[in-house]
């Protein structure tokens, strides 16, 4: 007769059973979380946070200014942080976001960043559009690194997207900053000609 730890353990086995195949495709997640590079690691959590920051300043300068690209476009950068987040969970990374309001960042950098960046954008409602653009360039200019030092496909694939992405905001604000301010948008962070190239362009679908 089986003893009541043995039966315990047979229960167990029982109930763990049902969730098997969950648990295989996280033992093949972890196993390819190994894969990442120490880089691609580094890279994928602060790219969470730094979608973050572009959410997070434009919800507040929304909120400030009442502009429709704000709301618009933090609508698009939750997207982006969700992006990241599902590659975090896949590779069982842990997320710097998690249990963090709106306005907060592990990233002590980023913090800065957000707390500098959203203090000039209340300033007025040009500079509130030149912050957004300051946010895409940087953006586009980090996701460039991030591509750079990524080797897995699907990295690559949400990264590009998410530059896809910039590309179309960045647009957008400079857009509205030419209609409200009678100014053309000059660029902060990237090469201006290549800010030049992206603005001559036209809007983008970027893929899923
Ligand atoms: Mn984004
Ligand atoms: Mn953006």
């Amino acid at each position: 007769m089986k003893s009541p730890a043995s039966l315990l353990l047979a229960l167990v086995v029982a109930l763990a059973g049902a969730a098997l195949p969950a648990q295989a495709a996280s033992r093949n997640a972890a196993q390819s979380a190994a894969s990442l590079s120490a880089a691609e690691r580094a890279d994928l959590s602060f790219m969470r946070e730094e979608e973050k920051l572009a959410r997070d300043v434009y919800l507040a300068l929304y909120e400030r200014w009442g502009l429709t690209p704000f709301s618009n476009i933090s609508a698009s950068e939750q997207q982006h942080m969700d992006a990241i987040l599902m590659l975090l969970r896949k590779y069982r990374l842990p997320d710097p976001a998690a249990g963090r309001l709106v306005g907060e960042f592990s990233d002590p950098d980023l913090q800065i960043l957000h707390d500098t960046l959203l203090a000039r954008g209340l300033t007025g409602d040009v500079a509130a559009l030149k912050v957004g653009g300051f946010i895409e360039e940087t953006d586009i200019r980090d996701l460039d690194g991030a591509l750079a030092r990524a080797d897995n496909t699907d990295i690559d694939q949400v990264y590009a997207r998410l530059q896809c992405g910039s590309r179309n905001h960045l647009r957008a604000f400079a857009r509205v900053l030419e209609a409200v301010s009678g100014q053309a948008y000059q660029a902060q962070v990237i090469d201006p000609l290549a800010v030049e190239t992206i603005l001559a362009g036209d809007n983008e679908t970027c893929g899923r």
